[in-house]
């Protein structure tokens, strides 16, 4: 049986295949990067519209009361919190996630006296890791990093906090959250868990893992549009001690008493810095309660499944690539790493077919499985394409060499 022909067997037994209507995605593109910048859902623009010319046009400075305005970030953390199992006061949609982990960096340092260090892993992302320095660069924190297989070790009396990224942006390796949440609490450290790579594509149970703290992306698998809002959740038994250091207004517990000094709000609230932005909650809160209503478990099968049809698609059309991502599918998220000195050549010779993907320095083509609009024919067609790149060495015309600037 050819490949498309299998792709249209599991394209008929799906039961997301109907979802992908409900997303707008330009013909004649394979969009393998929702991992990135998830596709825009069908409603989003409406709710736009409706937010920009009833609720700002019309209502004006009423809104804040009774379009609602002043709960969004709450409403809509409240939505997320049943996707990383969470409790929705537990759970709240501000900032970026870069700014989420500045406060809870130090909120944590507070909580542990007598700590400095911040543990991580060397390869994190980049703005977790940078985040850390910045708190260093201030002399209220010190940055260890320890490769995965040490963090254990690496866990001493000095550790006020773990900071670890539970899928790999770029491998999309899989932390144990349990695992090391509890290894961390035995040696008396904190744990904050980034799910940037995991909310919306795989399970998440924070509470059964008794995680502390966690940030993630609103743009990614959540479909919140570019720069959506991030998240930002805080276990209810650290709350009411919790202290953060950016104590704007919006995050006091009476914002319009205007008074001179600072008390925090009593929940979750209080992680609030500065006015909401209501037009990117308002695109978040489309996409959430779409990946919600689509169903996690149901989402994470479906990735598993395509990335792993994809594996087989490829090595059924005779692609040797060597796989940066663990190949057993439990052990991975929703997007798989390939390596290769060319990887950012092939790329490119990809997106001029129409198969987006992208390229992560120095040497990783990686392509995500958004499990909410991909079908296994689209599998199919890019293993295909892949194939056809590298057999015809498509990556080696000039256009596709990389240039000093990086797109
Ligand atoms: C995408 C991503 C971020 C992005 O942070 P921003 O502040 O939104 O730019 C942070 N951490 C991880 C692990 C990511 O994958």
């Amino acid at each position: 049986m050819t490949i498309e022909a299998r792709a249209r067997e599991f394209d008929l037994a799906d039961p997301l295949a109907a979802a992908r209507a409900l997303f707008r995605l330009p013909d004649g593109v394979i969009y393998l990067d929702g991992n990135s910048l998830g596709a825009l859902p069908r409603a989003t623009p409406q709710v736009l519209a409706r937010v920009v010319e009833e609720e700002w046009g019309e209502g004006l400075i009423g809104s804040w009361n009774r379009a609602g305005w002043f709960d969004m970030a709450a409403r809509v953390g409240a939505k997320i919190a049943p996707l990383i199992g969470a409790a929705p006061q537990e759970v709240i949609a501000c900032d970026s996630t870069s700014i989420n982990l500045f406060k809870l960096i130090a909120a944590a340092l507070q909580l542990r006296p007598g700590r400095k260090v911040i543990l991580s892993e060397p390869g994190n992302f980049p703005t977790d890791l940078y985040m850390i320095s910045g708190l260093e660069a201030q002399g209220l924190a010190r940055r260890r990093l320890a490769a995965p297989e040490r963090l254990a070790e690496a866990l001493d009396g000095d550790v006020a906090l773990l900071l670890l990224t539970h899928v790999h942006y770029k491998t999309g390796a899989v932390h144990d959250m349990a695992a090391l949440t509890k290894a961390a609490h035995a040696a008396g450290a904190l744990v904050l868990w980034d799910l940037s790579h995991s909310a919306g594509a795989l399970p998440v149970d924070l509470n059964a893992a008794g995680a502390d703290f966690a940030v993630g992306c609103g743009y990614k698998y959540l479909c919140g549009g570019p720069g959506a809002p991030a998240y930002a959740f805080v276990s209810a038994r650290h709350l009411p001690r919790l202290s953060q250091p950016l104590t704007g207004w919006f995050g006091h517990e009476a914002p319009f008493a205007f008074v001179d000094d600072y008390a925090p709000a009593p929940g979750i609230a209080r992680l609030l810095a500065g006015t909401p932005p209501i037009l990117g909650l308002a695109a978040l809160e489309v996409g959430v309660d779409l990946i919600a209503s689509l169903g996690v478990a149901r989402l994470y099968a479906k990735a598993q499944a395509l990335s792993q049809f994809f594996l087989e698609c490829l090595e059924a059309l005779g692609v040797e690539l060597e796989l940066a991502s663990p190949a057993d599918a439990a052990a991975r998220g929703s997007h798989l790493a390939f390596r290769h000195r060319e990887a950012h050549a092939i790329c490119q010779a990809l997106i001029a077919r129409g198969v987006i993907g992208d390229f992560r320095d120095p040497d990783v083509l990686r392509l995500g499985f958004a499990p909410a609009y991909l079908s296994f024919a689209d599998m199919a067609a890019a293993a295909r394409h892949l194939a056809e790149v590298l057999a015809r060495g498509e990556w080696q015309r000039p256009e596709f060499r990389r240039r000093a600037a990086v797109t």
